[in-house]
């Protein structure tokens, strides 16, 4: 039988490689030609990393490998992940600028030396963030992918970029006073205020975007984890504009994790004190996994105080809630049937992960493009509960008040409301899209078809 090789570059990010990783072993289980080499820069030592990759090596030990950079080339990048008072968007900088050079230099000297047997190799898969080692595949005539943790919301914003971009006389970037955007996968016009604030840089943030956008439209394939039922819409809008085949392959199976708010949510004191206050209000019973912004003196610390908490609060809460502080088991917490709602950073993971075990949320974005995954879920697919479409974390100035928290918990733990309905009902056909004959069944099918002839 023969074989078909692929590289997988993904980020190490826990929201990046958790998905990617189910995604590859999503292929090896479909189609037994499928080999993958996970190439990777391993950030620091991260129990959680180490021990997924640990499982999915156990599982698929043949047919997946992994090959860290970092360790072959006697390099570590520990400092990276050092300063965590870092904004969420100069981590991701600074992870693509440091880790792209390591990628790209293993990458090249593994093609030139053609330690590959060119006649079995099917492609690259890339991560966002490494789109642009799509060049250097081009180079070398192999074909690439990118395998995209977003929805298809975001890929339309990202293709309707390029359009806008060839049609705006004066400088492109977006300013407040833009009109709402019409997106050709929205339904409704896109306000700019849920648009991902680097739109607005125009020194880097912009620019960035611009430079992701044309790579996307420069590869094989795009592998979008989301699935047809979810977005019919938005993935009905790709099939023109000479755009390349778009592969809805989500979600991945048992992808949920429970948590509040994500890989970097934070909050500050005031917030800390009116989301108890909400919580209490509502008397719903409550699991809260909890973050604050880690002190300059001890940057990985958790120093979650009490002190920010009401007076009387962690005594009041015994047998009606509980706190975490840290990394929770999200879907473990997700999957239990006790849980009847999640307020999400609405991270498209966590939102996947929700709808899977039919769980309701309430949509409270805090960084990247969560504030678009907010308003698709809301205003385009009625399938979460508002709270805010706009927010920016640690934004001093912008707090959610105690009563909007409580009001919204009320609202999406209403059995009579109809999202409760549709959530439950979308579960269903999330699962029946990843089994046989199922519309993410038949994308894998179709991808590993065209990555076979492709090549
Ligand atoms: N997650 C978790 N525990 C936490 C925080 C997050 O297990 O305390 C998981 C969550 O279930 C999801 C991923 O980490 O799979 C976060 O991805 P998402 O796209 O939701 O948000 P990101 O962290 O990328 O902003």
């Amino acid at each position: 039988m023969k074989k078909a090789k692929l590289i997988f570059v993904p980020s190490t990010g826990k929201g990046h490689l958790i998905p990617v990783l189910k995604f590859a072993k999503r292929l090896v289980d479909h189609d037994d030609q499928i080999f993958i080499s996970v190439v990777f820069v391993k950030l620091s030592s991260d129990p959680f990393v180490d021990a997924y990759i640990e499982s999915i090596k156990a599982s698929k030990l043949d047919r997946i490998d992994f090959i860290d950079v970092s360790q072959q080339q006697q390099q570590h990048c520990h400092s990276i992940v050092g300063n965590h008072s870092r904004s969420v968007q100069d981590h991701v900088n600074v992870v693509r600028e440091t880790h792209t050079p390591l990628l790209k230099d293993f990458v090249v000297d593994l093609l030139s030396r053609s330690r590959l047997d060119s006649a079995t190799f099917v492609g690259f898969i890339f991560d966002l963030f490494f789109v642009s080692l799509v060049d250097v595949a081009h180079e070398f005539n192999v074909p690439s992918y990118i395998f995209l943790t977003g929805n298809a919301g975001f890929l339309s914003l990202l293709f309707h970029l390029m359009t806008r971009h060839g049609e705006i006389c004066g400088s492109p970037e977006f300013k407040q006073s833009d009109p709402d955007q019409l997106i050709s996968g929205f339904i409704n016009p896109v306000p700019l205020n849920v648009l991902p604030s680097a739109l607005f840089d125009k020194d880097n943030g912009y620019p960035l975007f611009m430079t992701t956008a044309q790579k996307f439209k420069a590869v094989k394939g795009i592998v979008v984890n989301t699935f047809e039922e979810l977005e019919p819409y938005a993935i009905s809008s790709f099939s023109d504009h000479g755009n390349p085949p778009v592969y809805p392959i989500g979600p991945p199976q048992s992808s949920v994790i429970f948590l509040c708010f994500g890989s970097f949510g934070r909050f500050l004191a005031p917030q800390v004190k009116e989301i108890a206050l909400g919580l209490e209000q509502s008397g719903y019973k409550f699991l809260w996994s909890s973050r604050v912004p880690p002190r300059n003196d001890d940057p990985g610390g958790v120093h979650y105080s009490e002190d920010m908490l009401p007076e009387g609060f962690v005594e009041r809460i015994q047998g009606k809630g509980m706190m975490i502080y840290g990394w929770a088991p999200q879907v473990e917490i997700l999957a239990h049937e006790a849980i009847g709602g999640f307020i999400s950073h609405c991270g498209w993971n966590s939102i996947l992960e929700s709808l899977w075990f039919g769980v309701p949320m309430i949509m409270w974005p805090m960084y990247a493009e969560q504030k678009l995954n907010a308003f698709k879920m809301v205003k385009e697919l009625g399938l979460a509960v508002e709270l805010r479409l706009e927010y920016e974390q640690l934004n001093v100035d912008d707090v959610v008040m105690a009563d909007e928290i409580e009001k919204a918990i009320k609202q999406v733990m209403d059995e009579r409301n109809e999202v409760r309905k549709k959530v439950r009902e979308m579960a269903k056909i999330a699962r029946k899209s990843i089994v046989s004959e199922g519309s993410s069944f038949l994308s894998i099918q179709k991808l590993i078809n065209d990555m076979i002839c492709n090549n």
